[in-house]
């Protein structure tokens, strides 16, 4: 597979250090609010590498960290009323509900920053021990221009990366350059011992420290969105590799940005929408679907228009895939000299979507053979009466690919045989009280859906009609 990796800017052949082994560092959420769209995006694409390398025979470690202390999290706290831990608590529990609703899987490891203090602290002991860093009135900080490789991720020289900056006016820093690693509890903050006092870990710091603990000093990718490049994967890169002497991750991809209706998405210009918010109104289903079918790198411009486009492109794939289901349940075992024809172009198709992923992950072009797919499905299965082993292979190689992508994961079926256990589970009740014009009617309903009911020894019985 090839990678375009941010640190060479060019596409690279994809080694992972260990044969068989992957191991992956997501950058995770601040948990203080729901997560919002635009975050939404490194969420499902690197959920979707992971899938991908692991249909390729990888095992992945995948590491997404929560960061549950910082200034963000401790205004929160202050608002709502409420601890710092309990804000954590919330909002990771409204993480994982989008989580699960947009389909990405829970990492090998969520890691906290909290539940990392010891680690921390002895990466930041390190860094004042060997000379990367200084203490100030209870602060660590790093002292950046010591480090002669820092820029290398932006391709920016430090003098370019400060003028753009926003750096904060600080007389206690030896350098304006120079990053928090660790600060000094102010009063009514929550705090940690260390060395050097109260305090509690900068941002950047926990995910060297994290990543160190349960991927190695390496890794092989280091993920996350665009805006995270500087200074966040920056400093990251300069606290590990001063640490442990050696390349922090060796291949690192970043996401692009999205926009709402062309403009910048911020809380300020009111175009700020949480998944939560697009979910409820849409469905999470075509979130996902959306982010998937555009490049990971490429910008998206966020509108109503695009929901609506993933929205029908959905459509056409759960009718197709129900559609194969129900010619499944009376077709005739025989073959048909023709299957092989068809099997050939959708194998033709498989293809397609390996060449697409293995080219840096291009999702964009994996959901267009996708759609070929689906339009040579339909095509061979409109004959009269197609085969069951064509209908077989159509439905295991629709099913293997859209998995790759995580899609497809609300079909009808399921939530249609839960409906209908709820129908009879009713009809059930009904009869035990002897309310036979109930659960009589409950039968025709039933039967209206396609559904016969069948009264044996073991229980009642359903069948399709
Ligand atoms: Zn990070």
């Amino acid at each position: 597979m090839k990678i375009y990796n941010t640190l060479t800017r060019q596409k690279e052949e994809f080694t992972p250090l260990k044969t068989n082994e992957v191991g992956i560092y997501a950058c995770g959420p601040t948990v203080y609010n729901f997560v919002h769209i635009g975050n939404a995006r490194p969420l499902i694409m690197f959920d979707t590498l992971r899938r991908y390398l692991e249909y390729r025979g990888f095992k992945v470690n995948f590491v997404q960290n929560f960061t549950d202390i910082d200034d963000k999290m401790i205004n929160r706290a202050k608002v709502e009323g409420v601890t710092v831990k309990d804000i954590a608590e919330k909002y990771i529990a409204e993480y994982k509900t989008d989580a699960d609703g947009l389909n990405v899987r829970e990492a090998t490891v969520h890691p906290r920053a909290t539940e990392n203090i010891e680690e921390i602290i002895s990466f930041v002991t390190a860094l004042i021990k060997n000379g990367h860093a200084y203490e100030k009135n209870g602060d660590v900080y790093f002292r950046t221009r010591a480090y002669t490789q820092y820029g290398k991720l932006s391709h920016q020289p430090l003098e370019d990366l400060e003028a753009g900056a926003r750096i904060d006016v600080s007389d206690i820093k030896e350098d304006p350059m120079d990053f928090a690693l660790w600060k000094n509890a102010k009063p009514d903050e929550p705090f940690w011992v260390s060395p050097w006092g109260n305090g509690r870990p900068g941002w950047h710091i926990e995910c060297s420290a994290m990543a160190c603990r349960y991927l190695g000093a390496t890794i092989d990718i280091h993920c996350g969105g665009q805006d995270l490049i500087f200074p966040h994967h920056e400093n990251e890169i300069a606290q590990s590799e001063c640490v442990n002497g050696l390349p922090f991750a060796r291949y690192w991809m970043h996401n692009g940005y999205i926009n709402i209706d062309n403009r910048k998405m911020s809380k300020s210009l009111g175009n700020f929408f949480t998944v939560r918010d697009v979910a409820n109104k849409y469905g999470y289903e075509p979130i996902r679907f959306l982010m998937i079918s555009a490049h990971y790198r490429s910008p998206i411009n966020y509108s109503i228009d695009l929901i609506d486009q993933a929205i029908s492109g959905l459509e056409r794939f759960y009718n197709c895939r129900n559609n194969l289901d129900f010619l499944l349940e009376k077709a005739s075992l025989e073959s048909y000299a023709g299957d092989g024809e068809f099997i050939k172009s959708f194998d033709m198709r498989k293809a397609q979507f390996i060449e697409a992923m293995e080219d840096d992950l291009n999702t964009a072009d994996a959901v267009s053979a996708l759609f070929e797919l689906v339009r040579d499905i339909n095509t061979a299965v409109s004959s009269e009466s197609p085969s069951k082993k064509l209908l077989i292979a159509a439905a295991a190689l629709f099913d293997e690919l859209c998995g790759v992508l995580g899609l497809l994961y609300n079909r009808k079926s399921n939530s249609i045989d839960e409906e209908i256990e709820a129908l009879i589970e009713k009809r059930q009740q009904a009869r035990a009280n002897k309310d036979f014009k109930t659960s009589d009617a409950i039968r025709d309903e039933l039967k209206a859906k396609g559904i016969e009911l069948k009264d044996t020894p073991q229980g009642v019985k359903w069948v399709r009609i």
